[in-house]
């Protein structure tokens, strides 16, 4: 039936009876739900007498606001086929989840490819969008058959001509990228005034371009740029036509972010029902707009420490000392330029007597600074907080929109986990019965 209705999607303006708002009542009821599983997980372990590493921060993954975040693709980029950014959380439940759902994959490397072909995925379904490739890997994605790749300079071609003539290129181009999150286009892209002669080589070389890309930034912030994108690939279509290749494929890239998704959607909407005639193909490479909100997580105060307010040293703050820091799942904050935000989970039953007046279960507000277990000062994760009641060793807080860019930036520095227990559960029913939950 599920499936029945996302075919029913896939054209923009089908939207019958999972609308908008239901989805929204939806991710209200999945995040109760959410929390339930935190708290009894986090209440399950006995900081005072469990073993090493059994208080380590874990995961709460929904893959029903996975399965959410794709309806509400459809509803609103019906044209646009999402080719997932593996980069930005490879767990293997997302991954199964997204090939049940039809979606291709977008990998940048030679163990993004195999993890997606262990998913079962066609190799036709892959693009491998990384414009510098190392030459084994390409090597690689030639014995495995995955054609589709991106290329942005001329050494590139001669790279593909030795060793993968067969390929099926994409040429990315710049974008204006400067109000994104993440910049790209400093790295990444070919100017305007070089798609003809690489065009052109590619041509002279007897490679095939079947299609252009750009990426407008990974984090977004003005769909305009999704206009201008669209605009410039167009013009590089039309280039490409003349000097003889056939292009069938606009790939529109990643960026997308779950708040201003619909914004950005119409606008990407309109401007490729202007620039494209219905039988060019467009995908896109969306990563955070996808597993974002689908994972929470929650990390264990490990210590405390007291110290005169920053701002009134007339007043007490605290310093929290959790077991998970920027070296760890926080990648996103160095990598992402996040702002996790902590929220009390559960505090521990017995509380020492070690706090004078102060009652434990009180509402009032105190002023915390929270650090990640690592030497590193750099290992900051809130500079300040206010957060109700006093917080001790042993209590739990949790994390929203914990899922793009965390768990695979995460490294072992000082000998912590990168490896963290992910708890899955589905809040719809859709993607239960796709993953046999
Ligand atoms: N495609 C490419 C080539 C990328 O480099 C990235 C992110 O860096 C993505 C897609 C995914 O971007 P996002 O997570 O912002 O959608």
């Amino acid at each position: 039936i599920k499936q029945d209705y996302l075919d029913s999607l896939d054209h923009h303006g089908q939207v019958s009876s999972h609308g908008e708002d239901d989805l929204l009542q939806s991710r209200l009821t999945a995040k109760e739900l959410v929390l339930d599983v935190l708290k009894k997980r986090a209440t399950e372990v006995d900081v005072d007498h469990c073993g090493p590493g059994e208080e380590d921060a874990f995961y709460v993954a929904d893959m029903g606001e996975v399965y959410r975040q794709h309806l509400r693709w459809k509803m609103n980029l019906g044209r646009v086929k999402p080719f997932y950014a593996v980069k930005c959380n490879p767990d293997p439940e997302v991954l199964r989840l997204m090939a049940q759902l039809g979606n291709g994959f977008d990998c940048a490397s030679k163990s993004e490819i195999e993890l997606a072909l262990q998913a079962g995925i066609e190799p036709s379904r892959i693009i491998y969008a990384q414009p510098c490739k190392t030459k084994s890997y390409l090597r690689f994605a030639a014995e495995v058959g995955v054609k589709q790749m991106t290329f942005d300079n001329a050494d590139e071609l001669y790279k593909i001509k030795a060793t993968f003539p067969d390929a099926e290129l994409y040429l990315r181009i710049l974008t204006d990228d400067s109000t994104s999150l993440c910049r790209l286009s400093m790295k990444f892209g070919a100017s305007l005034d070089v798609a003809q002669q690489l065009l052109e080589l590619a041509h002279q070389l007897e490679l095939k371009v079947v299609g252009v890309s750009f990426h407008v930034g990974s984090g977004a912030e003005d769909p305009t740029a999704f206009l201008k994108a669209v605009q410039d690939a167009r013009m590089v279509f039309d280039q490409a036509e003349e000097v003889g290749h056939e292009l069938h494929t606009l790939d529109v890239g990643g960026g997308f972010c779950q708040s201003s998704f619909e914004k950005f959607a119409g606008i990407l909407s309109d401007a490729i029902d202007s620039y494209f005639p219905p039988h060019i193909r467009i995908i896109a490479e969306p990563g955070r707009y996808y597993v974002a909100s689908a994972f929470t997580l929650a990390a264990n105060v490990i210590a405390r420490r007291d110290v005169p307010d920053p701002l009134d040293p007339s007043r007490d703050a605290y310093m929290l000392y959790l077991n998970d820091g920027v070296y760890g799942n926080f990648s996103n904050i160095i990598f992402d330029h996040q702002h996790p935000v902590a929220q009390v989970l559960t505090r521990a039953a017995d509380q020492p007597a070690d706090r004078g007046s102060l009652n434990p279960a009180t509402s009032e507000n105190f002023s915390y600074s929270i650090w990640g277990p690592t030497c590193d000062g750099i290992d900051v994760i809130s500079e300040r907080i206010d957060l109700p009641g006093l917080l001790n060793a042993g209590d739990w807080l949790y994390f929203e929109d914990m899922g793009a860019y965390t768990k695979c930036s995460a490294t072992r520095f000082n000998g912590f986990s990168d490896n963290h227990e992910v708890i899955y559960i589905s809040s719809e029913t859709g993607a239960s019965a796709l993953l046999n939950y």
